[in-house]
């Protein structure tokens, strides 16, 4: 036997994760499966079913995203086809909703999800996980207070503080052209206000003007003529409906022209919102696409649609200081001692596993207290210690992890044992 071989590392120094790339340790991801068995409960309860839509589309698809100054990570098939990996779900569920024919089958596509998302921002991978709930069919100004009122309590049950709604309606393609043009002369007498972005969006679409955080924009911005003022009589009503709904629901609200939602938003839009001390987290936003679909052609259907990312999740926990607890409950605590009890704990485990019986393992370095201790932390009121002798004999060690009784037991009989004393 000579020394063992040593691998030769392929790359010189250890690799790091990637910039604005996505890993998730333990603890983050606790939080992220609370969350997420939360958002499935609620979803049931109000009627969402989950789906997912493919991670990867023609690019064409995401159209909208890269006129609105996205960019997207793009790839070819072997046929030249230019592909994409989706920079959102939106598009992609549109596309599913279209291809399986949906609008044939139901008055109204209640989904909710998760998926993986990466776009390109400032020549970097973004890679996210984004979630929501989608409507693609009737909408009703009560759907748009319902999935808000869903929303609230969602937030307010993961006991995130102050949750809040922002709200305001961005007219559709009858009203918000003529408002887009009187936005246009009003800024352009400010021009030399404005910052440079603002500048290029005074001609493309100068509602982004309404969203910009640059002090001297949005000092301009509060003298600006107000959307609602313009809105056509279908989206007045629609907007005065959902406040109603919303007011029938005890649901507090501020009227704020900033939200401004996307360029394919249309009617309500709105930001819920929590905050601390430390500050404020954007949870998510809501819109309705209703020209969506027949944008891509199809029939004319409504949507109305709330979307979030896992950051905006993961952060706002951090800052309202949400502690999530270790899920994983177990019945025994398995104490082996040496690597022949190590061998024999194997077996009993699965034996207490075929009988219900829920077994925490500990195989790794740690002296009997430091075990014992364990276990008595995560509230197990039994371990079942095997030492050396005891592997050899064929016996295990019973002990009462609160009042440290011990009983040792014949192997064969200790799942018995353990069944009568958990009342199993
Ligand atoms: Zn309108
Ligand atoms: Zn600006």
């Amino acid at each position: 036997m000579g020394r063992p071989k040593k691998a030769q590392p392929a790359i010189e120094k250890p690799p790091a994760k990637l910039p604005g790339t996505l890993d998730l340790v333990v603890e983050q991801h606790r939080t992220w499966d609370f969350f997420l068995h939360k958002l499935f409960e609620l979803a049931q309860t109000f009627g969402y079913q989950r789906v997912d839509c493919s991670l990867v589309e023609d690019a064409r698809l995401f159209k909208p995203w890269e006129q609105a100054g996205g960019e997207l990570v793009v790839f070819a098939d072997t046929k030249g086809t230019r592909l994409a990996v989706k920079p959102l779900n939106l598009f992609g569920l549109a596309r599913m909703y279209l291809d399986y024919r949906f609008f044939e089958k139901e008055k109204s596509s209640k989904w909710c999800y998760v998926s993986p998302i990466a776009f390109i921002r400032n020549g970097q991978i973004m890679q996210s996980h984004e979630f929501g709930f989608q409507v693609f069919g009737e909408t009703s100004p009560i759907v748009d207070a319902q999935m808000i009122n869903m929303l609230l309590k969602l937030f307010t049950e993961l006991e995130l503080k102050n949750v809040s709604l922002e709200i305001n309606n961005i007219g559709c393609l009858e009203c918000l052209p003529a408002y887009q043009e009187v936005l246009r002369g009003f800024y352009k007498e400010k021009k030399y206000d404005l910052c440079e972005q603002c500048l290029e969006d005074l001609e493309r679409n100068p509602v982004n003007i309404l969203a910009c955080a640059n002090l001297s924009c949005s000092t301009v911005s509060t003298e600006a003529p107000v959307l609602i003022d313009y809105l056509c009589e279908n989206c007045r009503k629609h907007f005065i409906k959902v406040l109603e709904g919303l007011d029938e629901l005890s649901i507090p609200y501020n009227l704020n022209q900033k939200v401004i939602g996307k360029p394919w938003s249309r009617k309500t839009v709105f930001e819920i919102r929590s905050s601390t001390e430390k500050g404020e987290v954007v949870l998510g936003q809501g819109c309705h696409a209703d020209d969506l679909l027949q944008s891509m052609a199809g029939p004319i259907v409504q949507a109305l649609g709330f979307s979030a990312t896992i950051e905006a999740i993961l952060s706002a926990f951090e800052e309202a200081e949400v502690r999530v607890n270790q899920q994983h409950k177990a019945d025994v605590y398995l104490v082996p001692l040496g690597d022949l009890a190590a061998k024999k704990t194997l077996k009993l485990f699965s034996e207490l596993w075929s009988n219900n019986i829920v077994a925490s393992e500990f195989i790794g370095p740690g002296s009997i207290k430091t075990q014992l201790k364990l276990a008595e932390s995560n509230k197990v009121s039994i371990a079942l210690i095997i030492g050396q002798k005891e592997a050899r004999d064929g016996t295990v060690i019973l002990r009462d992890v609160r009042s440290g009784m011990q009983e040792l037991f014949e192997a064969s009989r200790i799942i018995e044992e353990v069944k009568k004393r958990l009342g199993k």
